[in-house]
């Protein structure tokens, strides 16, 4: 377990399985980064509710918005909370359900090929340095792992289904990532 008042983590995810996930289609190159953000209710950034989207077990009477959400299958591979503690559902060999209809450069079904990553936030809220700190920290885990996945093949949800997705929005600072990106040193993660 994480402690809160500490700056670092050397923690690998905390891992959580979603039933939303299948398998990739065989023969596919993972090599796109999703960022996402997320909040339920909106406006609230705790990770009780996206848990329980992201695992079929919403109680969409447990808010008048929820109402929107009945029957929604969707997860993603990890997400990143306000502490900046990361929490992973899918396995990133497997598809999760996270960018819906989409194409990123000519290529359409971005989850056939792509991990994504929630952050809990919203287009009001500045997202925390924890948060752009351990998000960085991920991505350079991944990027290990897959190495077609370099920084620019790190997109934005809006980047690839623009007009109809618009996270992870105007709180997301791309040069604080970037610069966080390029500032990482050594640490240990391990991803499923
Ligand atoms: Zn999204």
């Amino acid at each position: 377990m994480f402690n809160a008042s500490a700056t670092q983590f050397s923690a690998s995810p905390r891992f959580v399985d979603s039933p939303h996930q299948d398998a990739r289609p065989q023969g596919v190159a993972v090599n796109l980064l999703v960022l996402h953000a997320i909040s339920l209710p909106p406006g609230k950034f705790s990770m009780q509710h996206v848990e329980a989207l992201f695992g079929g077990v919403l109680d969409v009477r447990a808010h008048p918005t929820f109402a929107a959400l009945t029957d929604l299958r969707v997860s993603a591979h990890f997400v990143v909370d306000r502490q900046g503690a990361i929490h992973q559902f899918v396995p990133v060999d497997r598809r999760a359900w996270h960018a819906g209809v989409s194409s990123w450069q000519g290529i359409e079904r971005c989850n056939d090929y792509a991990v994504g990553i929630e952050m809990l936030g919203d287009e009001n809220t500045a997202f925390t340095d924890a948060q752009y700190r351990e998000t960085a920290r991920l991505c350079r885990a991944l990027m290990a792992r897959f190495p077609a996945m370099n920084k620019s093949r790190i997109v934005g949800h809006s980047d690839i289904a623009p007009g109809r997705k618009w996270d992870p929005g105007r709180q997301w600072d791309w040069t604080h990532f970037h610069r966080s990106l390029a500032h990482i040193g050594n640490f240990e993660m391990h991803v499923r």
